[in-house]
């Protein structure tokens, strides 16, 4: 078996090694960036003023920009809602300082005009400056988590804001797999884990499968409108109707911040007292967690949504983990494990569990430790075939380890060996994808052309590695090549195939059909120039001369570059050679009769 590490000149096969890298938890809310002690334990990155959770918010005035505890009025907020979008999603209309109608979208930024991806990059220039200040040296790789529901475009935006931010993205990684990883949940057996992660305004449940320390995500479900604002704002309204006021939108928020330093405070505290102007009420644990418990339920029935789309069982889960600030209220707690029915792990801080996740993959991928986390196929696999068109085999997202089959033949009478190229990408022609491997299929019996029965086999393990069989059936002959797709390849190659492959994608179907109709067209002349060969007994008088007219239309077609001119003519030669070919197969059934093998015919 060959075993070919593939990896760029000047490149070492383990990537992104000697660096120094981060993680970091991009939230709505909040942000963490984490990195790991020498010791090995994970640790978040503080602040001169020690805070270590940094309001993902920045402010633009006129003095330039502020980010966190230091953003002043009129910051932007939630900007990761926007990572991806464009102005005519939906969720635009709960940013008021949207340009109207920006492509791509801008956001009014004191006198400028920012996007989203330039909003995020100056939040994670924040947390990169901040690791840089705790570690006396310059940082440049992180590995950032995203939502397991966020889709490519989505992903493809907040790589571009590390970018922007002077970092290099080691890989992006789901918040719940980071959140299991912190827990150590790689190191244990196959299992299922549910990921619980209820934050300042939204909610996700995300059901992962662990297998060959490799995690596949089952299924997420979650409520974009669910989180401890709810409670703060449910809290603000009993309060504000006990003392039968209203207030207007300014006032009514700073209010509702109060209401969340109370929720927050009743986290230790059995009662606390809520204040406003000469008001005041006293408000207890048990009163917030009736207010609150609506809202859990509502969590709980996502939840159930998501088990019936992993097809999962709640007794099949080997852990449930919590995640988000909110996860600190009892009420949560509690009611999370009568759902579940266990105990869920809440033993790390739930608003840096996803950050030292990070920080953790980040080390394993510097260090060169031997696990590398790749939970899906991240590029479509594949196989160049004649005209050099690729036929995709492992298509890009599958979940890993996969295998599969795929059966192909000959194209010319007595072919003895295969050429196999192997590549990668999500292009049509193989020349514009990334070459893996080649090797050659050899021993083929000869035999015509489509009778051998080529299986290819494309299995990719937990470890991302692929491995190739070939097989032909009649002759038995077998050849395997083994592959790391993932050597020499970052994030950002990753990321510009997949840009190259969407802007061409339009030529490239339309050039794919051309060669497609081409290469059949050839196979039929070569086909039947070969009948005409073998067996003129069957032709009847003109015939002979009739089908090489049309032959040579074919041919001619051939010469340019127009598909329907191809496949016509290659149509009228299929037709005229109808009554010849069918001659020749009734001859071929009654030789089969007479105890013949296929082979032979
Ligand atoms: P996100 O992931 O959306 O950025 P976080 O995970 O940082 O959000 O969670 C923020 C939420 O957690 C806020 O609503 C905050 O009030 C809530 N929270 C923080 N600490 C506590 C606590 N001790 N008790 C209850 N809620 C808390
Ligand atoms: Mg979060």
């Amino acid at each position: 078996m060959h075993l070919m590490q593939i990896h760029e000149p000047g490149q070492t096969p383990i990537p992104h090694a000697q660096t120094v890298a981060i993680g970091i938890d991009l939230g709505t809310t909040h942000s963490v960036v984490a990195l790991l002690r020498e010791d090995g334990s994970p640790q978040a990155i503080s602040d001169e003023q020690g805070r270590s959770l940094i309001p993902s918010v920045v402010s633009y005035e006129n003095l330039g920009r502020r980010v966190g505890h230091e953003a002043g009025e009129g910051a932007v907020r939630s900007i990761k809602r926007l990572m991806g979008k464009s102005s005519s999603d939906a969720v635009v209309k709960d940013f008021p300082n949207v340009i109207a109608a920006s492509s791509p979208l801008a956001l009014q930024c004191g006198p400028q005009h920012l996007s989203p991806e330039e909003i995020s990059a100056d939040i994670l220039a924040h947390l990169k400056h901040m690791a840089e200040a705790a570690l006396g040296h310059n940082v440049d790789a992180a590995v950032i988590t995203v939502p397991a529901y966020f889709d490519d475009a989505q992903r493809l935006a907040t790589k571009r804001a590390a970018e922007l931010s002077g970092l290099r993205v080691l890989r992006l990684i789901n918040e719940p797999t980071a959140a299991a990883l912190a827990y150590g949940l790689d190191q244990g057996a196959e299992g299922t884990i549910a990921v619980y992660d209820l934050g300042g305004g939204t909610f996700d449940i995300s059901i992962l499968k662990l297998s060959g320390g490799v995690f596949q995500v089952l299924a997420t479900a979650g409520d974009t409108l669910l989180g401890g604002d709810d409670i703060d704002h449910a809290l603000a309204d009993y309060a504000l109707s006990q003392w039968k006021i209203t207030l207007p939108p300014h006032p009514r928020a700073q209010f509702q911040l109060a209401c969340r330093r109370a929720k927050e405070q009743l986290s230790d505290a059995t009662e606390v007292m809520l204040t406003h102007a000469d008001k005041h009420l006293t408000i207890t644990r048990e009163l917030l967690n009736e207010l609150a418990a609506p809202l859990i339920k509502r969590s709980l029935a996502c939840c159930t949504r998501a088990l019936l789309d992993a097809k999962i069982g709640k007794e099949e889960l080997s852990a449930v983990v919590l995640v988000g600030g909110s996860t600190r209220l009892k009420l949560v707690h509690s009611m999370v494990a009568e759902f579940f029915g266990q105990t869920p792990h809440s033993e790390i801080d739930p608003d840096r569990v996803v950050a030292y996740g990070a920080a953790i993959q980040a080390a394993a991928l510097t260090q060169g430790a031997d696990h590398l986390l790749l939970d899906v196929v991240p590029l479509s696999l594949g196989l160049e075939m004649m005209g050099g068109i690729v036929e995709k085999i492992i298509h890009r997202n599958t979940p890993i380890p996969t295998s599969v089959k795929q059966e192909f033949t000959t194209y010319a009478d007595g072919q003895t060996a295969i050429a196999l190229h192997i590549v990668q990408g999500e292009r049509e022609k193989a020349e514009d994808c990334r070459s893996l491997a080649r090797c050659e299929l050899t021993g083929i019996a000869p035999m015509k052309a489509g009778l051998a029965r080529v299986g290819v086999t494309f299995s990719v393990d937990a470890d991302g590695l692929l491995s190739v069989e070939a097989r032909e059936a009649l002759s038995g002959s077998v050849q395997q090549v083994e592959i790391k797709p993932s050597y020499g390849l970052s994030v950002e190659d990753m990321a510009r195939m997949l840009e190259q492959a969407m802007q061409h994608a339009q030529s490239d179907i339309l050039e794919r059909l051309l060669i497609e109709s081409r290469v059949e067209a050839q196979r039929v002349v070569m086909e039947i120039q070969s009948a005409l060969k073998d067996t003129p007994q069957h032709l009847k008088a003109g015939e002979a001369a009739m089908i090489e007219a049309q032959i040579a239309s074919v041919n001619e077609a051939l010469q340019g570059s127009e598909r329907e001119r191809i496949d016509y003519e290659s149509g009228r030669l299929q037709e005229l050679v109808g009554p010849f070919a069918e001659r020749r197969m009734n001859a071929a059934i009654a030789e089969g009769l007479s105890g013949k093998h296929l082979t032979e015919v």
